[in-house]
């Protein structure tokens, strides 16, 4: 059997060791801490850090190819891995879309071919930059340029003032002012493209964020108009082509109020945001993942139901201070209803432990479901 490689042990990494073993290939997994969610389905696990060149070389060894989970992997260990193995995606693409200056850089350079840009922006290292910001740019967000995700690293600032107590309270790291844009509505498109240059575009999908992390995500997308879809997918499209990259690329849009659409980051991974295409689609996001760094063709990204997907965060366990397991028997009773829980056996508030997608022959009723299965569990709807 050929073995397939993945840097990351999280629930991404499971979810694509789970599509990978569907396809008859064996699994392993390189991620420095010793339970983990992947770790638990793969056929080997190799406990290093991402930069061990030890591993790295074990790695390289045993797999055809090698794909990542997560988007802040070292790009050194994925070229370090491209001597010996298939890699994708490519170190260089994975540097660009884990700093947000290289990829808002990267934003602003390709918008000819894409059209669209990213939110207005600065970079701020030091108190001299803050000095000089633009009163165009506040309120803002500032971000720091590496690491964030789920909204962390992120602090809402209204005055240069609350700009200058945000940067201290970073530690010295280098971040990003945004300006803060009034959002209609939040869209991703998921991608992917094959070492032969062939690309594909999933369905738009429309997503809500709560406290900074995903909440739901609804395909097709009750507020996406067929010229914002068309216009999301042509910008994707031109992205991944202009970065040359191989393997599943999500890129996250703002649609604001004016009906413009302004492109926020990219994620050189499968998506949360595209966890429906996993029992929506006829491919999904996991699956396509295998099909680029196996070099095989690209699979069908056809829908073939209305879907919503929720998010389980850490929060449902909890009944004031005590734990319980939820009541994944009346979720489930609730049709077209797939729960996916991610093996971890620690809920925290926050945490992201699993998702449930509801599938339906309309929109409607999978919304129905997802009402439903909000009540169930508590989640205020
Ligand atoms: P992810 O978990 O998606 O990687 P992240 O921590 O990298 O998230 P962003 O996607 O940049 O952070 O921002 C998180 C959310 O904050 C966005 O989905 C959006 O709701 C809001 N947000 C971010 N930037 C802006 C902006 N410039 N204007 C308005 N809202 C914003
Ligand atoms: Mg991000
Ligand atoms: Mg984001």
């Amino acid at each position: 059997p050929t073995w397939l490689g993945v840097m990351g042990g999280g629930q991404l990494g499971r979810m694509f060791a789970h599509a990978a073993q569907a396809m008859g290939y064996k699994v392993a997994v390189l991620e420095p801490a010793q339970d983990c969610p992947a770790g638990q389905v793969a056929e080997r696990l190799i406990n290093a850090g991402y930069n061990d060149s030890i591993a790295l070389g074990q790695l390289s060894a045993l797999c055809a190819a090698v794909t990542t989970e997560f988007e802040n992997v070292p790009a050194d260990s994925m070229n370090l891995l491209a001597h010996g193995s298939f890699v994708a995606p490519a170190g260089s693409c994975v540097s660009i879309a884990q700093d947000r200056v290289l990829e808002k850089r990267f934003f602003v350079e390709c918008a000819d071919k894409s059209g669209v840009m990213p939110a207005p922006h600065k970079v701020i290292a030091s108190h001299a930059d803050i000095d000089a910001i633009e009163d165009a740019l506040l309120p803002g967000i500032l971000k720091t340029v590496r690491m964030g995700y789920d909204g962390k690293g992120q602090v809402r600032v209204k005055t240069r003032e609350d700009v200058r107590a945000a940067f201290d309270g970073m530690n010295g790291v280098t971040c990003l002012l945004e300006k803060m844009l009034p959002l209609a509505y939040e869209v991703s498109v998921l991608t992917a493209r094959g070492a032969d240059g062939q690309s594909v575009v999933y369905p738009i999908a429309e997503n809500v964020h709560r406290d900074g992390i995903l909440f739901t995500t609804t395909v097709p997308g009750p507020n996406v108009t067929a010229e914002c879809a068309q216009r999301a997918q042509d910008a994707a499209r031109a992205i991944v082509a202009e970065l040359g990259y191989v393997g599943v690329l999500c890129i996250e849009f703002f649609v604001l109020d004016d009906g413009s659409l302004v492109v926020n980051e990219m994620a050189p991974r499968p998506h949360n945001s595209g966890h429906y295409t996993i029992d929506a689609c006829v491919t999904s996001q996991f699956a396509q993942q295998v099909r680029a760094m196996a070099r095989l063709p690209l699979g069908d990204v056809r829908q073939h139901s209305p879907a919503v997907m929720l998010n389980i965060l850490g929060d449902v366990w909890f009944d004031g201070d005590t734990i319980r397991e939820p009541a994944w028997d009346r979720v489930l009773a609730l049709p077209g209803a797939y729960l996916h829980l991610y093996g971890k056996d620690d809920p925290r508030r926050g945490r992201k432990m699993g998702h449930v997608t509801f599938v339906a022959p309309t929109l409607a009723e999978a919304q129905q479901q997802l009402q439903a299965a909000c009540a169930i569990l508590g989640i205020a709807p």
